[in-house]
């Protein structure tokens, strides 16, 4: 499903640039256009799903592609043994913008726990 207000499935579409660093048949990953460490990519289901509440059982094996994507680029990127951040954000308190599920990968410096 497409929502055609979506600005991820208009990346996942090609019709918005973006600078993609992993496409599978389920997900897409690029950098943040406003990163919050040395590397902060978003890994994002190709189907159109709002928000976490919005899941459901038929969706468990495009969230899990979500992870084993986030465990590549980790890999790639050089940070997956000194430690990295995996975030999805839900709805206002949690600060959620961009209602398409995402992945936030953030690595490259340390982080503090309770965040912000
Ligand atoms: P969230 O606040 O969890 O919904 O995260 C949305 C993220 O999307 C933020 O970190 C934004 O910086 C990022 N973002 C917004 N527009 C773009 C874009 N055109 N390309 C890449 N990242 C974007
Ligand atoms: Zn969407």
């Amino acid at each position: 499903m497409t929502e055609s207000d979506c600005l991820f499935c208009k990346i996942i579409a090609d019709e918005i640039p973006a600078d993609i660093i992993h496409e599978s048949p389920d997900a897409i990953a690029f950098r943040d256009i406003n990163p919050q460490a040395p590397t902060h990519v978003l890994i994002v289901p190709r189907r159109h799903i709002s928000t976490i509440n919005d899941l459901d059982e038929s969706d468990t094996d495009a969230v899990g592609q979500l992870f084993l994507a986030a465990r590549n680029i980790a890999r790639q990127e050089g940070f997956a043994e000194d430690g990295y951040r995996v975030t999805m954000n839900c709805n206002a308190a949690a600060g959620q913008t961009v209602f398409h599920i995402h992945l936030h990968l953030l690595g490259g410096r340390n982080f503090t726990w309770p965040p912000g």
